[in-house]
């Protein structure tokens, strides 16, 4: 399996020279030359499988260049009962994504699949504690190291550090912005007492940690030198990872492969819902993939008019599902590639326009950029948005009809999915962080704490260690270079 470029300027690679990069040296973002396709014979005999077993099957068809004893090896390692332990009272945890049925009446049934139980309570555990496995074993055979350096405001970095801690050859070195974090988010970061794990608490906000990666990212030599790395949601073995619980949910809502389920998604960069595509271009039989947003609504646009169009950060709003407030959907132009037919070079014209107009325009009108909007249905895509307002209601809602407590994203993703839930075709609603992680305005809504699972009673009281810094570009090539000894 040879991986290429969007922007068709780069030179075809394997899937394990791409792991431990970002994006092709062209700018594009990789993708398969063409997406593995499954049988339904495949597709029965994975009924059966375990979580461990299935991403196997599904991992082996796109890193073809990993022997399968080995890939197995790092499935089994990493979809344990013991590493997704944090589910609600009750869940089978040997499932590792299990389904909870919240409604069904009709023929219309409505389920959550719970992708937050994981050691950082968020589903990009699913993909991250892959990646921690996958790069050390890589790093190993070359006998090479990887400084992993990026910012987060919350998931994203306490599930890269959960992946990373304690594996050899491997450092991580994650800027936050001081004091800025929930209380359990920064304990669940900063407790790691781990000696590869530097936490660097910015005395900025999150963009200033942002535009600090950015400057060091564009010091080659020093980038080069330091053996820097990065774990953002563009890096393909983290959506590949992904493609695997779309299997999972659908093989365990249905008992033939004549029926087909639908998707709610609560999306911001596009990474999740686009493993979602991915499933489906390899023939999963999804009927709908609906992209749930907040008021940060890029993606309902686009998938309502055809029109993409970045917001500046003035327009980016902060929300009570933080996880989900994005200007831009990184992960997007996945999508949009196979959209326009693979045609790489009016790809690269389109996401131009991005950089020098703020966006493009395939809706069909006159003087539009295209007419592919046309054809967003044939892929199934559909979205719709929900408020501050919404969230509080539909946690309100869901804790009194179903005695379920969900969190923000989530229930962003609950309203939308309300929309398109239709008799015959089971709606799964990904679950994307457990309620625990968004406490403020679950007390807002519910006038009380969330559960937390066990194990997580204290964490706030836990000695952390971090190191506080101005937002100083040297002083943070000074940090990395006195840490990695380079
Ligand atoms: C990251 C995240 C999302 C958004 O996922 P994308 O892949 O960026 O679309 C949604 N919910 C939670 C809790 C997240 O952490």
């Amino acid at each position: 399996m040879q991986y290429v470029s969007t922007r068709g300027h780069a030179t075809a690679q394997t899937f394990s020279h791409i792991l431990l990069g970002g994006l092709a040296p062209d700018g594009g973002l990789y993708l398969p030359a063409e997406y593995p396709q499954v049988s339904d014979a495949e597709l029965n005999r994975w009924r059966a499988l375990s979580y461990a077993d299935l991403a196997f099957e599904v991992l082996r068809k796109f890193a073809t260049d990993i022997p399968d004893a080995d890939l197995k090896a790092l499935t089994h390692k990493t979809y344990t009962a013991d590493v997704y332990r944090n589910g609600r009272a009750g869940e089978d945890v040997e499932q590792i994504t299990p389904l909870r049925v919240l409604e069904e009446k009709a023929g219309c049934k409505l389920v959550l699949q719970a992708l937050s139980n994981g050691p950082t309570l968020a589903f990009k555990d699913m993909a991250m504690q892959l990646l921690g496995n996958l790069f050390e074993y890589t790093l190993a055979k070359n006998n090479a190291a990887l400084n992993i350096f990026g910012a987060t405001s919350g998931d994203t970095g306490s599930a890269a550090e959960y992946a990373m801690r304690g594996k050899k050859g491997i450092r991580v070195f994650m800027l936050s912005p001081h004091k800025k974090m929930s209380a359990f988010q920064s304990a669940q970061m900063f407790s790691l007492q781990d000696p590869n794990i530097f936490n660097i608490a910015v005395e900025g906000v999150f963009d200033d940690c942002q535009d600090m990666v950015k400057a060091v990212s564009n010091d080659h030599a020093f980038k080069a030198a330091q053996k820097i790395g990065t774990v953002n949601s563009i890096n393909w073995a983290r959506v590949v990872a992904q493609v695997v619980y779309y299997f999972r949910g659908y093989l365990s809502a249905t008992t033939s492969n004549d029926q087909k389920v639908s998707f709610t998604v609560p999306s911001g960069n596009f990474g999740n819902i686009c493993a979602g595509h991915i499933a489906r271009m390899m023939g999963l039989p999804i009927d709908k993939l609906v992209a749930a947003t907040n008021e940060n609504d890029v993606l309902d646009e686009f998938f309502r008019t055809g029109i993409y169009r970045v917001r500046k950060s003035a327009e980016t709003y902060h929300t009570s599902s933080p996880s989900m407030d994005i200007s831009k959907a990184s992960n997007f132009e996945r999508f949009v590639y196979d959209l326009i037919g693979r045609d790489d070079a009016r790809l690269s014209a389109l996401f131009h326009k991005v950089e020098t107009a703020g966006g493009f325009d395939l809706s069909g009108n006159p003087g539009s950029d295209g007419d592919e909007f046309r054809k967003i249905a044939e892929y199934g895509f559909q979205s719709g948005r929900s408020t501050h307002q919404d969230r509080l209601d539909t946690i309100r809602d869901v804790e009194k009809r179903y005695g379920v407590t969900i969190d923000t994203h989530t229930a962003d993703g609950v309203k939308v999915a309300r929309d398109y839930v239709t008799p015959g075709v089971t709606m799964i609603v990904l679950e994307t962080a457990l309620p625990a992680k968004f406490n403020e305005t679950i007390r807002e809504a519910l006038g009380r704490d969330a559960e937390r699972p066990d194990g997580f009673e204290n964490i706030e009281a836990l000695p952390q260690r971090f190191d506080v810094m101005a937002v100083d570009v040297a002083k943070v090539k000074a940090y990395i270079a006195g840490h990695t000894g380079l």
